[in-house]
């Protein structure tokens, strides 16, 4: 059973622009994918999908054996399954590192504060970056401020990972740490989806390379076939 289906899946935003063209996608359970392609080709409406931070119109989306509708329980019970990561890292400015992670809207009212404390330092040490955890997120480079929103994002222990361009934002010397938090990750059995133009990334960890076109699904290999067949 896959952990995530898109069955002949469309979407238009507005009227008439079709993003997404009839996407038939099965992802095993701890699958890597990388999607890569043109700007534009509807690789981050893909992704946005799986957490219904977009919807689609036509077709089926199921996560994890949920259905993705309009049903609100639903829709919370897969994103407390999702983690998600962005180009631009979303922090609060105004919060500590620390902070950033136990003010979680999923957290707040639900995890006593001092268990969220606990359970955020273990995943800010995951990606190294425990040290600053007191710090302001202005105060830490690109990089490190990628990495609290990729422990951010792990807090929930997600079964799932998307992440949108991560790297992109940042300095080329910051590439790397982060990429490499990526490669420990995808080592440790989780799902990933990650639309990247790192194709260093794509070799070394995916399982499977998706290009897309025009909102369509227009290739998929491993990397090894992938990067063989130009
Ligand atoms: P990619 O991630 O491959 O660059 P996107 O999924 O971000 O592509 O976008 C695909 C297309 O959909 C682009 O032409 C973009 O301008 C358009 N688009 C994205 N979001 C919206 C939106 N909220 N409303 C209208 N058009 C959108
Ligand atoms: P990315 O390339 O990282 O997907 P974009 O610059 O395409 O980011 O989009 C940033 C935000 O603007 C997204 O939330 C996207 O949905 C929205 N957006 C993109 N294109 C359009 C558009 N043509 N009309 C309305 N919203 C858009």
């Amino acid at each position: 059973q896959p952990i995530i289906q898109f069955k002949n899946v469309n979407k238009w935003y507005g009227n008439d622009f079709h993003v997404l063209r009839d996407i038939n996608l099965d992802v095993a359970k701890g699958e890597r994918i990388v999607i890569c392609g043109p700007s534009g080709s509807g690789k981050s409406t893909l992704i946005r999908c799986v957490n219904r931070l977009e919807e689609h119109q036509e077709g089926q989306i199921i996560v994890d054996g949920t259905e993705l509708t309009d049903d609100i329980k639903a829709i919370d019970r897969v994103r407390r399954e999702v983690g998600m990561v962005f180009q631009q890292f979303n922090l609060f400015p105004h919060l500590t590192v620390l902070e950033n992670l136990t003010l979680s809207p999923m957290w707040v009212g639900k995890v006593p504060k001092k268990e969220a404390e606990e359970k955020a330092m273990q995943q800010l040490e995951r990606v190294r970056i425990a040290e600053q955890a007191k710090k302001y997120p202005l105060q830490l480079s690109g990089g490190q401020q990628q990495r609290v929103a990729i422990a951010r994002a792990l807090c929930l222990k997600p079964k799932i990972m998307l992440f949108d361009e991560p790297t992109s934002a940042l300095d080329p010397e910051m590439i790397k740490e982060v990429l490499d938090v990526m490669i420990e990750l995808a080592g440790q059995g989780i799902t990933m989806l990650c639309v990247t133009h790192e194709m260093g990334f794509a070799k070394a960890v995916a399982d499977r390379v998706i290009f897309m076109d025009q909102g369509q699904i227009v290739e998929q290999n491993t990397p090894e076939e992938f990067f063989n067949n130009p």
